[in-house]
Order: C-alpha cells, then sequence, then structure tokens
C-alpha cells in the first residue's frame, strides 16, 4: 500500500464526485452558458457574501489574475517570505504584473499590521508603489498555519488607512475555518478578493475560484481570457467543485487529527527535530545529519511513504482525502518500527 503525502493536490474524485461530474449541465463558458460554471460561481460569490466569482483552472491562475487587476506595472506587492505568490509562480507577478515584491518576515508564515505597516513605502519617484497586501491561509510553506479573522482585522485597517488593495490567496481557506470555527463571510468582509482551491483538500480534480465585487470580476474575466484559461464546456468540473464544497468542508478535520498523530509518532524519531506547530494538514520537519532531505524521502519511499523535500533538510508530508485510517495506521506502525 502507498501511502502518498506528496500533496494534497494528488486525490482523485471519488465515485459519488464522479456522478456529480458527469450529469452536469454544459455549455460554453466563454460566452457565459455553462449553466453549471454559474451556478458554481453564483455559490462562491454568496457563500463569501461577494458580488461575484470566477472559475479558473488553478490557483496559480486566480492569484496571478488577482494582482494582475488590482496593481499597474511598477507597482509593489507585499507579501510574507514563504508566500505562494512569490516562491512557486514561477514570479508570474514581475513577467504577468511587471510589480515588484516586498518581503515581509514572521514567525510561521504569518505576517502582522506591524509589519505591513512598516513596510509600505511613501511615495517618491525613485520608489515601488506599494498598492498590494497578499496574505496566505493556511499558509503553505509556513507548516499549514493559519490566521484568525481577529489577526486579519488589524491588517485590514492598515491596508484601508493607507489606500492598499488586500488579497487573500486561500488554497486551503476551508483547513484554516473548520479549526477557528469562523465564516466564509467573516473572510468575505476581510479582503478584496479572495482564492481558493477545489483541488486541493477538498478533493476535485481541477479547479479554483476568484471572489470578489462585480467590477473586479469583469476585469479578471478579462485576463483570465488573455492568459488562455477562458474553458468551454468546463461544467463538468465545475460540478466536481459544487460537489466538493457541499460535502468535503467538513471532513477536513479528519486530516488535521491525522497530522497530529502522525507528527507525534516522528517526533519521537531521533532523526527528526523541528517539526513546526501542527495547525491543519500539513506537516513540516527537519531531519538530522547525516540524513538529508532526500535521503530520508528515499528511505520513506522504501516503505512505501511518499513526501516532498521543502529544503536540504526539510521535508512536507500532506494529509488528504484519499488517505484512509487504515493508512494511517499502516504508517504510524512503519514509523514506530523505523530504525533511524
Ligand atoms: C497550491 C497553491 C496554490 C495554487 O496552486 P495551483 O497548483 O496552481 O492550483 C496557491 N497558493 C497556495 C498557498 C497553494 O498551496
Amino acid at each position: 500500500m502507498t501511502i502518498n503525502l506528496t500533496s494534497d493536490t494528488v486525490t482523485k474524485p471519488t465515485k459519488e464526485m464522479l456522478a456529480a461530474m458527469m450529469a452536469a449541465e454544459v455549455g460554453d463558458d466563454v460566452f457565459g452558458a455553462d449553466p453549471t460554471i454559474n451556478k458554481l460561481e453564483a455559490k462562491a460569490a454568496k457563500m463569501f457574501n461577494k458580488e461575484a466569482a470566477l472559475f479558473c483552472p488553478s490557483g496559480t491562475m486566480t492569484n496571478q489574475i488577482a494582482m494582475k487587476v488590482h496593481t499597474q506595472p511598477l507597482d509593489e506587492v507585499l507579501c510574507h517570505e514563504y508566500s505562494h505568490v512569490y516562491q512557486y509562480e514561477s514570479s508570474g507577478y514581475a513577467f504577468n504584473s511587471g510589480v515588484s515584491m516586498n518581503l515581509l518576515q514572521g514567525e510561521h508564515g504569518k505576517v502582522t499590521a506591524e509589519t505591513v505597516a512598516a513596510a509600505i513605502k511613501p511615495v517618491y519617484d525613485w520608489l515601488p508603489i506599494s498598492r498590494l497586501v497578499v496574505l496566505e491561509n493556511t499558509t503553505n510553506k509556513g507548516g499549514g498555519n493559519y490566521y484568525t479573522a481577529a489577526e486579519i482585522e488589524p491588517i485590514k485597517a492598515v491596508c484601508q488607512d493607507r489606500g492598499l488593495a488586500l488579497h487573500l490567496d486561500g488554497a486551503r481557506l476551508f483547513n484554516a475555518l473548520v479549526e477557528t470555527g469562523e465564516t466564509t463571510q467573516q473572510m468575505g468582509a476581510l479582503f478584496d478578493s479572495i482564492s481558493i482551491c477545489l483541488s486541493k483538500g477538498l478533493g476535485a480534480p481541477v479547479g479554483s475560484l476568484l471572489i470578489g465585487n462585480q467590477e473586479f470580476i469583469r476585469q479578471a474575466r478579462r485576463f483570465r481570457k488573455v492568459m488562455g484559461g477562458g474553458m468551454r464546456q468546463a461544467g463538468f468540473l465545475a460540478a466536481a467543485g459544487i460537489y466538493a464544497l457541499d460535502n468535503h468542508v467538513d471532513r477536513l478535520k479528519e486530516d488535521h487529527a491525522n497530522a497530529r498523530k502522525i507528527g507525534a509518532v516522528l517526533a519521537k524519531l531521533d532523526c527528526v527535530e523541528n517539526i513546526r506547530p501542527i495547525k491543519t494538514n500539513i506537516l513540516i520537519f527537519d531531519v538530522k545529519e547525516p540524513y538529508t532531505a532526500d535521503s530520508f524521502l528515499a528511505k520513506m519511499a522504501e516503505l512505501g511513504i511518499n513526501g516532498v523535500a521543502f529544503g536540504p533538510q526539510t521535508v512536507r508530508f500532506t494529509l488528504h482525502l484519499d488517505v484512509s485510517d487504515e493508512m494511517v495506521d499502516q504508517m504510524i506502525d512503519l514509523l514506530n518500527n523505523f530504525d533511524s
């Protein structure tokens, strides 16, 4: 049995999800004529109490479009140095939007209002214009750490006060919300735009949503087309998204419980140190020399456990929908018997 903890993107549609996909009513979405996509977009907008939403092929695209709509060339985007928009989108911010990044520091992937306020540049001809703040919730490279609404509120206040827009990269937002008990409406009120992934913990095969006001989404729709993301009968994919939002949110708690169980066993291994606080479905830890992340992962692969290297000594395991209780028990057994 392989236990694939490479990412929460490795999930495959369940039978029920596939059935929902096959039953979808579709049309040409470039003409706005796919009823299932329209339904998903309306559903997402309503969930977050925003005016509109846009179905896109990936979370990279929703983030790229958001940065494009919020900025002009020579502006800068403020974000944590661990952010996906900086680390893992191939410098698309420079390519697509002609902006630079003002990288902020903070514990386990999170920034504070003070850090943001201190980093906003004064207006001079020789400086970029600080235009947009991007928060990531949960934070991937931060080990699945999350923000509460109370932590975001003062950041929003700084943005409003200084005239900056605030975008949420909420690829794993629902992992945060099932822990905090806070609502999508609360998040909607805090951000100018929100991106959520349907293809991570929620288990859809493809798709992300960008959510915002009418005018923002009108412009976003145009940039989606420019980026080649105008899809035709993609309602088959949107149906998976609707199914995921209806059925796969609450169960994210199980992934978090599994992460904690596995983390407790990892913590006992001699070769493991510095496990980041386990907040949601992501486990990030360092392995001690002579192990490297790669050699540790090779050992794990021999046992049928897959993860990814997140640095020379750093390993990430990610829990998801396709990891059964049986797999977790087996992994715990294997780790308990692992001679590190
Ligand atoms: C996965 C991810 C994305 C988007 O990824 P895609 O693979 O392009 O869908 C964006 N932000 C974060 C934090 C992510 O983890």
